[in-house]
């Protein structure tokens, strides 16, 4: 579960047992022309070795056998074009202190002027009379002006072929590293090691094209594993491919190389694990789930019992469970958690139960003691600031519980907590059951660490639905997983509305109608990105505008919550929050997990355009949870309409996985999931917003390997 180690890489994996391959993890230094200042540029890139540079991928193309003439630059598309110096200059003002160097290039059909500010060193790069190809879009069209373009000199010699009348590959680069010498370095470089690269896997046999491409590229269909074109061919097609499609092509068979890797890492690691962890027996016999369910106030859906079923087989089963459990916001996980903690109590073993935030483990403390305690179950609350009872001496319950062959089961607790419960000094003996809520918050190495403590323990993991597929392939991809495909029925609708901000944010109209809300006796949410001002672009601060808002919603009262609070704090307003005491709650996305009060039915987001779409559908989960209709209010602040366009997405669909899978492909993996969850491998050709099909066929191979 834990990132793979890259010791070897597909280019270089032992299983190929290939003479040639430690030539590929040889330094760059060992290459004629690369001395110590070039590798140090390069290391800036990530290129240490040859196989790094083999792998260093380009920015972007340049079909150099077809040219823009100057005349028809636009300012719409960028295009390029080659013409000659026929004037150039450096003029300096303020005292020397700023510049503007400017080169005017003549092909023929028109002039173009090439101009860059305050980078007077561009002058020695270009001389009278020199052939530039120049990319980019027009700035001006009269006169014609190029601000800040990218060139390449054009120069002759025996290597001339590899920069012009070709797709030239154009490279990231790095300050002093001239793109021209980089091509040149990984072409000799291609030719004297494109032999040496091996096939790493096997199962990828080739049918080569004669021009090295794939046979069925042109039908836009993924191909068939066999069909791919081999690994060397696709390095080479990379840097310089004979068509522009051919690039993707490429990417393909190089992104599936990088899925194949981490698929049977995943299947490596979930074999060991499950060859050397043995079950504990928590399959439980209904003593306590019976009395449970018919206490409990509702039905399980469907969806929660199917769950359920498929959690039960894993609980009574020969390897330890590892499960995710997905269920959009308000699906009703909790409900399921607690009855999987109930099969492993009844069995006689303790239960641990993990959440994000302090508020979010209160409130499960609050929930399950309401549900346990008659059940005969102790629940017992450990955070970083809390602790209920004397869980920092376990050894009572060890000599409690460790007989289950007699069935002395009643003592087993459950133990709620955060992160904290992570940390050393809590080892908790006899650990049957330890589920994870909100799992998306939690960084993967943290679960790591959790599931290494002391025996096999089952594991749960929970999580709000918006892990795409692709995501859950990857990521997520040891664990099996259940998902929890309905809501219950009778949920009030969440109607959503984007509005504009007025320079002092929500407007009358907004204000007025929540006061019409609360009024009706519901209660509201207010949510602002930031806890206190930091001078960011106009983002609102909740701090600063809880004075406005006391006076603006009075006389209904209105609490402060954010991260910055003491725990007693945030417990006290929660708990007035709850029990409605409280008609508003000011607070920052510390909310967006799990917080459950039905009879919040309206949510306010100020700026909402600073926030993830994920992030907001998880905000927006705080409301409809009861059978009022609810309204969340997206304010938003943005000055671009693609901003807007994004969180339309919100207004328009409440389904939590399209909403991650629009978020995961403007925001990437990182965005979606939360910088803590640095868990995930580095694709160079991979692209998890897009890749599903070959994911699934990487997975597929993997299986077959094994
Ligand atoms: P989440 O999946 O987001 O964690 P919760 O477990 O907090 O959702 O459930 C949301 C609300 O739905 C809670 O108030 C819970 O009591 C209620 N609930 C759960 N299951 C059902 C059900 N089968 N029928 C009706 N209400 C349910
Ligand atoms: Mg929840």
């Amino acid at each position: 579960m834990s990132p793979p180690e890259t010791k070897s890489s597909p280019l270089t994996a032992p299983a190929c047992g290939n003479e040639a391959t430690p030539a590929l993890r040889r330094p760059v230094t060992s290459l004629w022309s690369v001395g110590a200042e070039r590798a140090a540029q390069l290391a800036r890139l990530d290129v240490r070795t040859v196989e790094d540079l083999l792998l260093h991928r380009p920015r972007r193309y340049e079909d150099r056998r077809h040219f823009r003439k100057i005349a028809e630059l636009t300012k719409d598309e960028p295009a390029t074009a080659r013409g000659t110096i026929v004037a150039l200059g450096l003029k300096r003002f303020r005292g020397g202190s700023k510049s503007v160097f400017e080169i005017i290039l003549d092909d023929g059909s028109a002039r173009l002027l090439g101009r860059w500010w305050n980078l007077p060193f561009m002058e020695k790069y270009f001389a009278m009379g020199d052939e530039v190809f120049v990319y980019g879009k027009l700035s001006e069209t009269k006169p014609r002006v190029m601000t800040h373009p990218e060139t390449e000199v054009i120069e002759g010699g025996e290597e001339s072929f590899i920069h012009i009348n070709r797709i030239a590959p154009v490279y990231p680069l790095t300050e002093g590293l001239p793109q021209r010498w980089l091509r040149g370095l990984i072409w000799r470089t291609l030719e004297r090691f494109e032999p040496k690269i091996v096939e790493p896997w096997p199962i990828l046999t080739c049918c080569r094209h004669p021009a090295g491409r794939s046979e069925i590229s042109s039908s836009g269909k993924m191909p068939e594993a066999r069909c791919f074109p081999s690994r060397a061919n696709a390095i080479h097609m990379t840097h310089f491919p004979e068509e522009l499609a051919d690039v993707e092509i490429a990417r393909q068979r190089l992104a599936l190389d990088e899925f194949i890797e981490l698929q049977v890492q995943i299947r490596t690691r979930r074999k060991n694990f499950e060859s050397h962890a043995m079950a504990l027996p928590c399959g439980g016999d209904n003593r306590l789930i019976k009395p449970f369910l018919a206490r409990l106030g509702f039905k399980l859906t469907d969806a929660q019992t199917k769950v359920l079923r498929e959690i039960r087989k894993d609980m009574g089963g020969a390897h330890p469970m590892r499960r995710l459990l997905q269920g959009d916001v308000g699906s009703g996980k909790t409900a399921v958690a607690a009855c999987t903690a109930l099969m492993a109590l009844e069995s006689g073993f303790n239960v641990a139960l993990m959440a994000p935030t302090e508020i979010l483990a209160e409130q499960h403390f609050q929930n399950f003691k309401k549900w346990f305690e008659p059940l005969g179950v102790q629940v017992e609350l450990q955070t970083g600031n809390r602790k209920t009872s004397n869980i920092q001496h376990p050894t009572s319950n060890i000599e409690r519980t460790v007989d289950h062959a007699s069935r002395i089961t009643h003592h087993a607790s459950l133990f709620i907590g955060t992160h904290a419960l992570l940390t050393s000094g809590f080892d908790l003996p006899n650990l049957g059951l330890v589920v994870i809520d909100e799992q998306h918050k939690f960084g993967v190495a943290q679960r790591e660490q959790l599931v290494r403590k002391g025996r096999y323990p089952h594991l749960l993991v929970m999580t709000a639905t918006p892990i795409p597929r692709t995501l859950g392939l990857t990521l997520y991809g040891d664990l099996d997983v259940s998902v929890i495909d309905k809501l219950p029925a009778g949920r009030g609708q969440i109607k959503t509305f984007i509005r504009a901000a007025d320079p002092a944010g929500a407007g009358p109209q907004v204000w007025k109608f929540i006061r019409e809300k609360l009024a009706a006796g519901r209660q509201a949410y207010v949510v602002y990105p930031r806890v206190e001002e930091s001078g960011e672009k106009g983002l609102k601060a909740v701090t600063k505008e809880f004075e406005n808002l006391k006076t603006l919603l009075a006389p209904f009262r209105v609490g402060l919550l954010h991260g910055r609070l003491k725990s007693r704090e945030k417990d006290k307003v929660m708990t007035e929050f709850r029990a409605g005491g409280v008609n508003a709650l000011l607070a920052t996305s510390l909310i967006e997990v799990g917080v459950d009060v039905p009879n919040a039915t309206v949510m306010l987001v100020e700026n909402a355009e600073a926030f993830g779409l994920a992030q907001l559908h998880q905000l927006r989960g705080r409301i409809g949870r009861g059978a009022h209709e609810s309204y969340c209010i997206l304010v938003s602040a943005a000055k671009t309409a693609g901003a807007d366009e994004r969180l339309k997405v919100l207004e328009e669909s409440n389904n939590g996985f399209r909403i991650a899978e629009t978020d995961l492909k403007l925001r990437g993996p990182g965005e979606l999931l939360g910088q803590q969850q640095s868990g995930l491998p580095k694709f160079r050709f991979g692209n998890l917003a897009d890749d599903l099909d070959l994911i699934q066929q990487a997975r597929e191979l993997a299986a077959k390997m094994a």
